[in-house]
């Protein structure tokens, strides 16, 4: 899923500055299951940006909503009634969700609430960590199972750097060599000579460095059934 953390405070205040009446938009996705950006999430931080404005004096209305994923134009189109009653919207899906409002609403002023940070998983209650980079071409069977490009903090394909001390990466004391944890694994398994020898170079043209990328599955399509 898709991993985010809500904004300090401090900015999304900024972010609004003197406007009286806006809406906070939840998303039922991968931000609510990372507690983030759910309604929950949402009246928390309405209720904050309240206290917040009394503190200076003002005072704010804020409304509250959340939308089954805002990353489908059809539920976004769900607030086609309301959104003008605002003078902005904060967002609190990931990156993706102020973007498509913002094109649905083109008059409209939509403020991300979270910052987007990676593809992951929970590792344990309240941890989140990062598994994927998203690169559109999936080689992991050939490390056992292990993302070198999300996970190794130099994305390397090639073996490990040969800093890492106890299975710890030497970038980051906190995170795993995943080199290490390759290696380790390959080697119980009996497979390490699948890693030994010249290797070619990964096609990076499927990854971000060639431009935003589209999916397109032709039987969906409308008009092509
Ligand atoms: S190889 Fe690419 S698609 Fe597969 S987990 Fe790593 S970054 Fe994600
Ligand atoms: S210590 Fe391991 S994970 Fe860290 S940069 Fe080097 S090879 Fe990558």
């Amino acid at each position: 899923m898709i991993v985010a953390d809500r904004k300090p405070i401090q900015e999304i205040l900024a972010m609004v500055k003197t406007d009286k009446k806006i809406l906070i938009l939840g998303c039922k996705g991968c931000v609510t299951v990372c507690n983030v950006g759910g309604l929950k999430e949402s009246e928390i931080l309405a209720s904050t940006l309240k206290i917040a404005r009394k503190q200076q004096g003002e005072e704010i209305d804020i409304d509250v909503r959340a939308l089954e994923r805002q990353c489908d134009n059809e539920y976004v189109a769900q607030i086609n009634d309301i959104v003008n009653d605002y003078e902005s919207v904060i967002s609190l899906a990931c990156g993706v969700g102020p973007q498509f409002l913002s094109e649905m609403y083109k008059d409209m002023t939509f403020y991300p609430g979270v910052n987007t940070t990676f593809f992951g998983g929970a590792v344990q209650h309240g941890i989140w960590e990062e598994r994927c980079a998203g690169c559109g071409t999936c080689g992991i069977h050939n490390f056992g199972g292990l993302c070198p490009i999300a996970r190794c903090a130099k994305s390397l394909l090639h073996g490990p750097c040969g800093g890492s001390s106890k299975g710890i990466c030497e970038v980051n004391a906190d995170t795993i060599c995943v080199w290490d944890a390759i290696v380790t694994k390959k080697t119980q398994a009996g497979t390490i000579g699948d890693l030994m020898g010249v290797k070619g170079f990964k096609d990076w043209r499927t990854a971000r460095d060639g431009g935003p990328r589209r999916s397109i599955r032709e039987e969906l399509v409308e008009g092509n059934i």
